[in-house]
């Protein structure tokens, strides 16, 4: 019997999955020089495999957040800047296509949507030769999936079911829970707006707040003011009022000096301070400077959006590597090692106290970006605030935001672009999935697993036949 895998969602991670069983599997055939029989089947609500969510967008305003020679659907030689790989008869428009943005290092986002296309297409072709079916079901949303005995997972699809022997969760990020209480009413959208049907209803002659000032947030400004939604003043809100910092024009490898050593040294007890102390140690021996928690730009208070966006686009006009966002980058990569390393109130601190601003450095905008929010600013069509206390509805169903300094601001249109959430309840198939016991949920949000293998731990503390992947993890 063929070993079979199902796998849930059909966006980057799924893509990523095929390719990887792919490759072991075709491995392992040729060391025994035997066909190891499998099949894969893939299970997509939406009419395409590999775009996934944040790659389906249509508009050329949504840009990649990382250039494209790094992107990739596996550490393999197949970047986006080889072009795709499809082999079907729309090769031509896709090489026409792909033509089209060879003059940009952040080209949109659809266009790595079409070369994950390509790729999942790519490893279906190649993977008959080696005795694995890879079936793609589009258009098909999993609705449960419960076990059946020791070795087999039942899962359930709207019109049609499917046994497995291995289940793979990717079904990318969580519904946003915030201002979840706004939810039904008139003028509120709990999600960015990436398609003319997120828009649905938008009056473009009233202003709109958008809250958020993070990429997500940026995403649906932008959008709004392309797609010409937007004709009265957008504002974006948050706490901290800050914009992301600017992609870097030039990627640097750089060696950090200090925290690696402490890391293995430390071994399963990594300590937040110590760890802390030495990247302010990282930072200030690059810059050159002494620097720490106290002279960084943490908020509103310290900066307008304005000379925020002047200070990042000069850096990125002149070509200087900000040494600070290459060492960021390095830690971003230490992070998975790191955060099974600290103790239980160590990981509650960080994330209290440190993650909002490290994700506002860690998350990047093109400087294509920052030019257009700039421009917007400067026309008054745009404007950024940061001190938000408060946002609640009067009793004529009116959005008000209200302000650390006192002020407030109504308005009748409000959009959660906030980012997205960790509660596993919010997705019926994994309250379903929980109310079983085949899940749990993990004490900080989202589905426990163990993070060396990635195996859903469920509510016994077993680790199941069950991975899950991408963002959903
Ligand atoms: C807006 C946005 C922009 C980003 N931009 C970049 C970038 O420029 N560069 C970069 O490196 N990273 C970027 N990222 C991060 C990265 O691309 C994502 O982390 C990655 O695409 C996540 O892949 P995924 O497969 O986990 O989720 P997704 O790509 O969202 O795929 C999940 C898929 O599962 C399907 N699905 C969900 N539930 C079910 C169900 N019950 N049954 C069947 N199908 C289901 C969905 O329709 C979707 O197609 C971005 C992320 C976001 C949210």
């Amino acid at each position: 019997m063929p070993a079979k895998i199902a796998i849930i969602g059909g966006g980057a991670a799924a893509v990523a999955m095929c390719l990887r069983l792919y490759e072991n599997i075709r491995e392992a055939s040729e060391v025994s020089n035997n066909p190891y029989v499998a099949e894969i089947c893939v299970f997509e609500k939406n009419n395409t495999i590999g775009p996934g969510v944040p790659y389906s967008t249509p508009y050329d305003c949504h840009l990649l957040n990382f250039p494209k020679k790094i992107m990739t659907a596996v550490y393999d030689s197949n970047y986006l800047t080889n072009g795709f790989y499809g082999t079907d008869s729309g090769a031509e428009n896709q090489t026409n296509l792909f033509n089209s943005y060879l003059h940009t290092n952040y080209p949109p986002r659809h266009l790595y949507g079409e070369y994950l296309e390509s790729r999942a297409e790519q490893i279906q072709n190649e993977a008959i030769k080696f005795g694995v079916t890879l079936e793609f079901r589009r258009n098909t949303e999993v609705i449960d999936v419960k076990s059946l005995d020791e070795e087999n997972f039942l899962i359930e699809a709207k019109a049609e079911n499917y046994t497995a022997n291995y289940v793979v969760l990717c079904t990318g990020n969580m519904p946003s829970t915030n201002f979840r209480e706004f939810i039904g009413k008139e003028g509120f959208w709990q999600k960015p707006f990436y398609s003319e049907e997120d828009a649905k209803n938008f009056d473009p002659k009233k202003i709109v707040v958008i809250i958020g000032s993070r990429t997500s947030a940026i995403d649906t400004a932008l959008y709004l003011f392309s797609e010409k939604h937007a004709q009265e003043k957008v504002i974006m809100v948050s706490r901290s009022g800050l914009l992301p910092v600017l992609c870097p024009q030039k990627f640097v490898n750089y060696q950090l000096k200090y925290m690696p050593e402490y890391i293995e040294a430390a071994g399963t007890s990594i300590s937040l301070d110590a760890l802390i102390s030495l990247f302010w140690k990282e930072i200030s021996d690059a810059e050159g400077y002494n620097i720490d928690y106290s002279s960084i730009v943490k908020s509103y208070e310290d900066i307008t959006a304005l000379h925020w966006l002047d200070r990042q686009i000069k850096e990125a006009e002149m070509e200087t590597p900000n040494p600070s966002s290459y060492i960021i980058a390095e830690v971003f990569l230490l992070f998975p090692k790191i955060w099974q390393a600290l103790n239980k109130s160590d990981q509650e601190a960080f994330l209290k106290s440190y993650y909002g601003l490290f994700m506002t450095y860690a998350s990047h905008i093109p400087l294509q970006f920052a030019r257009k929010l700039r421009e917007l600013i400067q026309d008054d069509r745009l404007s950024v605030r940061g001190g938000v206390e408060s946002i609640t509805t009067d009793t004529a169903g009116t959005f008000i935001v209200r302000f650390e300094d006192g002020t407030s601001l109504s308005t009748s249109q409000l959009i959660n672009a906030t980012g997205c959430g960790y509660d596993i309840d919010s997705v019926p198939l994994y309250k379903s999935m929980r109310q079983r016991g085949l899940i749990a949920a993990h004490r900080l949000g989202g589905i426990d697993v163990n993070p060396q293998t990635f195996c859903v731990v469920n509510k016994d503390g077993i680790e199941s036949a069950s991975i899950v992947l991408g963002d959903t993890s």
